[in-house]
């Protein structure tokens, strides 16, 4: 299926590893010259790479934090109007609330709600007068089903969640669209790390916990990131321009309910 994508340019932002690498992989299948940024220069080049050899697409590296400032400046300076642009962070620490002070919630509003308001703000204008736009957030499905202990996750991205759909509903006429993607477990280091502690407690590797916990889950498994980067990418597509303000579940089934 040819996405109709050739020639596009995509900024696709905390893209070395995981999710965001994964949709930067599939972009560039599609024939877009993906811009990817990290904070780790050396991963972020050996990505590229990677990226480079497998599409033969035009890679370019921009090594930043892009929850400052100066990151998404340096993002933007390299990527000033693309055509997509994939927003993505790491994720807030888990933890109890009450040890949570306004530094700890600011951190995370300012990487995973205002980081991604403010990049969509510098590039949507142009994508508006050239009549075409992506814009794909990566949340979480503790969007939709919080989880206690992401309590910070659960707060930033719902907050993100809210701005992005009222922003959608005024980009849609010009075929620039926002949408969300909503990650269940998928075997990522974000996922590792975060098994890391159960699988110590309960003395086995992280892959034997992922497997465990693989048991009981709906589909049986945990997604990978290559099924995630290539939902991205359809989102993106010419042919997607109706698909607006939505929240695309990846979980596997985990969320039960009878629709959406
Ligand atoms: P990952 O495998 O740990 O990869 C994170 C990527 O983001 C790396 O390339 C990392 O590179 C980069 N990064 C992190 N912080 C950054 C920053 N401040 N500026 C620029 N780049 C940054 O994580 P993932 O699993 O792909 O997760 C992506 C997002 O999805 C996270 O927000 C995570 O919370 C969310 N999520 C993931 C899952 C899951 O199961 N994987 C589930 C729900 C939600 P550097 O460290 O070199 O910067």
């Amino acid at each position: 299926m040819d996405l109709g994508l050739k020639g596009r340019r995509a900024l696709v932002c905390a893209a070395s590893k995981g999710l965001g690498r994964a949709c930067a992989t599939a972009l560039a299948r599609e024939g877009v010259a993906v811009t990817i940024t990290a904070r780790t220069a050396a991963t972020l080049e050996e990505t590229a790479a990677a990226i480079r050899a497998e599409t033969g697409a035009e890679v370019t590296v921009v090594a930043g934090d892009i929850t400052t400032e100066a990151g998404r400046a340096a993002a933007l300076a390299a990527c000033p109007e693309p055509d997509i642009l994939v927003n993505n962070a790491g994720g807030p620490p888990p933890g109890d609330f009450r040890e949570w002070d306004r530094e700890a919630w600011i951190r995370a509003v300012d990487a995973n709600m205002i980081t991604p308001i403010l990049l969509a703000k510098a590039v949507i204008d142009p994508m508006i007068a050239r009549r075409f736009g992506r814009i794909v957030n990566i949340t979480s499905a503790s969007v939709k089903s919080p989880i206690p202990t992401l309590g910070l996750s659960n707060g930033a991205r719902a907050g993100l969640t809210g701005f992005m759909g009222g922003l959608a509903r005024q980009a849609a006429r010009h075929n620039v669209t926002i949408n969300n993607l909503l990650p269940g477990p998928f075997r990522t280091d974000r996922l590792r790390t975060t098994m890391a502690a159960a699988a110590q407690a309960a003395g086995r590797t992280i892959e034997e916990e992922i497997a465990e916990r693989s048991k009981t889950s709906v589909a049986g498994r945990v997604g990978e990131p290559d099924e995630f980067g290539r939902a991205c990418a359809f989102l993106c597509a010419a042919s997607s321009g109706f698909i607006v303000g939505q929240n695309l579940l990846l979980d596997g089934g985990a969320f039960n309910s009878t629709m959406g």
